[in-house]
């Protein structure tokens, strides 16, 4: 069987590994650099940042663990070399994958012809045409802007991935999942960040309690967060730096800043294929798909931020396994519904399942448990005890629905409760489990 996908991010360049593996033909069509938005300017850049960051607070906490440090400042330019090391790394081992896997990898931009057939406009200025029986779109999303005067004076989170300076002001429209984590990275460097917020919490879609208290958390460390603030407006003064106005409670307010990141979304490629000349659907969320990820068109199939909604790497990398999975007839057991994100602060959130507001306006009653980072001996230890530990549980059968947290490699303790959740496992079956002593894990068992 001939398959074509067009994308190169995580769900397009995954799939094509997985299904040579399986012995279908695959052409693999990419106008970016292989490794999408995650690769290239998503995920692994803002970690490689991050890293830096938090060796930046290290030094500068250092006598704290009885070490004499001194920090000569933040070489920029370095760490973005070493951003960029680890980058084209990842990006050759893509590459070497793809070729020992003989997945025929086109750079270019695809057109459909008709609903087997692609163009391609190579990027060495030639073309090619590709036939196959099924095709798989992956063409992710781009940033979304405000519809405001002066919208143009901010950059988006790529153009602040390589930013040549330190902004002495950064000012951060949006509390969501990049607007935070630049926001910490930006604060470790040694910048004065404000972050404004449209809604009353940041981080709007996740567990209330987790999202207050991460606010409190980052406030702790110098980020001045505004929520319930609506941006009217950015204004260039004659010194060069910028003006953000807001309102909030009816009062106007302003911000000044020297760099301003608009972080309020992103928003599916529509316009990277011809999708209504072949009569694929699209909506407001992006392209539409079935239970399956196939589009309107039998045979087409589309998956990541291009249908919208979670809009994280592994989602879409699992979303493009169950596709393959349904083109080839082979059974998943792949649950959508229970889904870990991480938000990559200093301390890390992460969340998986239902929040108890959710659970609330489901109707379904609930017991919430609640711990500290700070009873931790692990914790305690590595000198991070600010974080919060919620685990939501059915009151009627005591089943584990969900868990918010943030803390001390809040990213990779979260599998632990996804696992738990899927398995049905109960509050009680949970607290039989016995945990290594003295571990960060410990602080989950609620
Ligand atoms: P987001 O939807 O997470 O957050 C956007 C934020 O902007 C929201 O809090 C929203 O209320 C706010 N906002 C909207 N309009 C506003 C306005 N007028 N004024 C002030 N604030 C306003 O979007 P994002 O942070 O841009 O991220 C885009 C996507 O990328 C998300 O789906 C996210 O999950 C994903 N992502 C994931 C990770 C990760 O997994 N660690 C990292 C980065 C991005």
């Amino acid at each position: 069987m001939k398959l074509t996908i067009i994308g190169g991010g995580p769900g397009g360049y995954e799939t094509a590994l997985k299904a040579a593996e399986r012995g279908l033909e695959v052409t693999l069509i990419s106008s970016g650099p292989l490794g999408g938005t995650c690769l290239n300017e998503g995920c692994i850049p803002t970690k490689a940042l991050r890293r830096s960051a938090d060796v930046a607070d290290l030094v500068a906490g250092a006598a704290g663990f009885g070490v004499e440090a001194s920090a000569g400042g933040v070489d920029l330019p370095r760490v973005m070399a070493r951003k960029e090391e680890i980058v084209g790394q990842l990006r050759g081992g893509i590459e070497f994958l793809l070729k020992k896997a003989k997945v025929n990898v086109l750079s270019g931009k695809a057109s459909f012809v008709d609903a087997r057939t692609v163009r391609v406009a190579l990027q060495d200025g030639g073309e090619a045409t590709v036939t196959s029986d099924a095709i798989f779109v992956a063409t992710g999303s781009v940033s979304a802007s405000l519809p405001i005067p002066g919208a143009e004076f901010a950059v988006d989170s790529t153009a602040l991935l390589s930013a040549d300076a330190i902004p002495h002001r950064l000012c951060v429209i949006g509390a969501g999942v990049i607007g935070l984590e630049f926001a910490s990275i930006f604060r470790s460097f040694g910048s004065e960040v404000t972050v404004l917020e449209y809604c009353k919490e940041i981080l709007p879609r996740f567990d209330t309690d987790l999202s207050k208290r991460l606010k409190q958390s980052l406030s702790r460390k110098g980020i001045s967060i505004d929520t319930s603030a609506s941006v009217q407006g950015i204004a260039r003064e004659a010194d060069g730096s910028f003006k953000v106005s807001y309102i909030k409670k009816d009062q106007p307010q302003e911000v000044l800043a020297d760099k301003v990141l608009m972080a309020v979304g992103r928003r599916p490629a529509l316009g990277s294929l011809n999708f209504e000349d072949i009569g694929i659907e699209t909506g407001k969320r992006g392209v539409v798909v079935d239970k399956d990820f196939q589009t309107s068109v039998p045979g087409i199939y589309a998956f990541g931020d291009i249908i919208g909604g979670y809009m994280l790497a592994h989602v879409a990398t699992f979303q493009g396994l169950h596709a393959l999975n349904h083109l080839t007839g082979v059974e998943d057991g792949i649950d959508f519904g229970i889904v870990p994100a991480a938000v990559f602060t200093s301390p890390e959130a992460a969340t998986v399942g239902l929040s108890e507001d959710e659970c609330k306006e489901k109707g379904i009653p609930v017991e919430c448990l609640k711990s500290q980072f700070r009873a931790n001996g692990k914790a305690l230890t590595m000198g991070e005890t600010d974080g919060f530990i919620k685990v939501v549980a059915s009151e009627e059968d005591g089943r584990l629905l969900g868990c918010h947290l943030f803390g001390p490699h809040a990213a990779d303790l979260i599998h632990e409760m996804a696992a738990l959740i899927a398995r049905r496992t109960t509050l009680a079956e949970f607290r039989d489990l016995i945990h290594a002593h003295p571990t960060l894990s410990e602080a989950l068992m609620v």
